[in-house]
């Protein structure tokens, strides 16, 4: 099944650049909220197998009506340093244990916008697989994490690198929360429909230049290890995100450094999911 956020409804893709309405395909059995989905997540997964491509509402969808897919999270974690190749190029070691942060909510976008450049800033890409929970989890093991996932997106985690790294405890959370820096989508796309969901690649590309490049099979802390992690401490609820870290590539590591600037093209992908494009403005 793959979920999408057509002009604010939830929608069913049956096949590419087509959808149906879940509201009106269910007469109402299902309401237009695309948060609201992963609270039902099991009875939509069952609605959406009998709605097959050719269905008499199928529409086609162009990318400008593709919103945010997961629109309104009751909480957003972020994982960092979860790949050994990016720890190396940053200025912290592989850690013991997953450094955790949120994106604040106003962040979170749709797939495809404009993002400003805050000015002065210091703008960074991590493109990252995410992970979105389908009912609540709480003290999961991972041998049963994996049942506890709604579906898979893709996200970038937009970072400002000079406020990220500021002070005596760096401000993960607020450098990368400015509007905008957290684009999801363009789908949610269910675990069983990728050939191996613990091993997918992921890139970014800047300008059709490719500078991200990394497989999900080398995580230093998997999707089922983090979800266990997690909800040891604390209670993931349906709808929930969990941005699970970016592989080596990224702008700070480079030398020289190398950050967004304004009319850059973002491209962020996850074979199997789909791609996000950010279009970089001036402030
Ligand atoms: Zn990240």
């Amino acid at each position: 099944m793959k979920v999408a956020n057509v002009d604010g409804r939830l929608a069913l893709v049956t096949a590419p650049g087509k959808a149906v309405d879940v509201a009106e395909a269910s007469d109402g059995r299902f309401g237009p909220d695309v948060q609201q989905a992963y609270s039902r997540w099991a009875e939509l997964t069952e609605f959406a197998a009998t709605i097959g491509a050719g269905h008499a509402l199928e529409r086609p969808v162009r990318d400008e009506q593709l919103g945010n897919p997961v629109p309104a999270p009751s909480q957003v974690f972020a994982i960092g340093l979860n790949y050994a190749d990016h720890a190396a190029e940053s200025p912290f070691p592989v850690p013991e244990a997953p450094p955790v942060f949120t994106k604040f909510a106003t962040s979170l976008s749709g797939p495809y916008t404009d993002v400003t450049i805050p000015s002065g800033g210091n703008v960074d890409w991590e493109v990252e697989l995410v992970a979105v929970i389908g009912k609540r989890a709480e003290h999961v093991g991972e041998d049963t994490a994996w049942d506890y996932v709604a579906g898979l997106t893709v996200g970038q985690d937009i970072s400002e690198r000079l406020l990220q790294l500021a002070g005596p405890a760096p401000q993960f959370s607020l450098g990368k929360s400015y509007p905008g820096f957290g684009p999801l989508g363009p789908v949610v796309v269910t675990p069983g429909e990728l050939p191996d969901r613990d091993d997918v690649e992921l890139g970014t590309l800047i300008n059709g230049e490719q500078v991200q490049k990394g497989r999900t099979s080398a995580m230093v802390f998997s999707v089922p290890s983090l979800i266990s992690r997690l909800s040891a401490v604390t209670p993931l609820l349906p709808g929930d995100v969990i941005f699970t870290g970016t592989p080596a590539g990224v702008g700070m590591g480079r030398t020289p450094q190398r950050f967004l600037q304004a009319g850059d093209e973002l491209v962020s992908y996850v074979h199997g999911i789909g791609e996000l494009r950010q279009r970089m403005v001036a402030a």
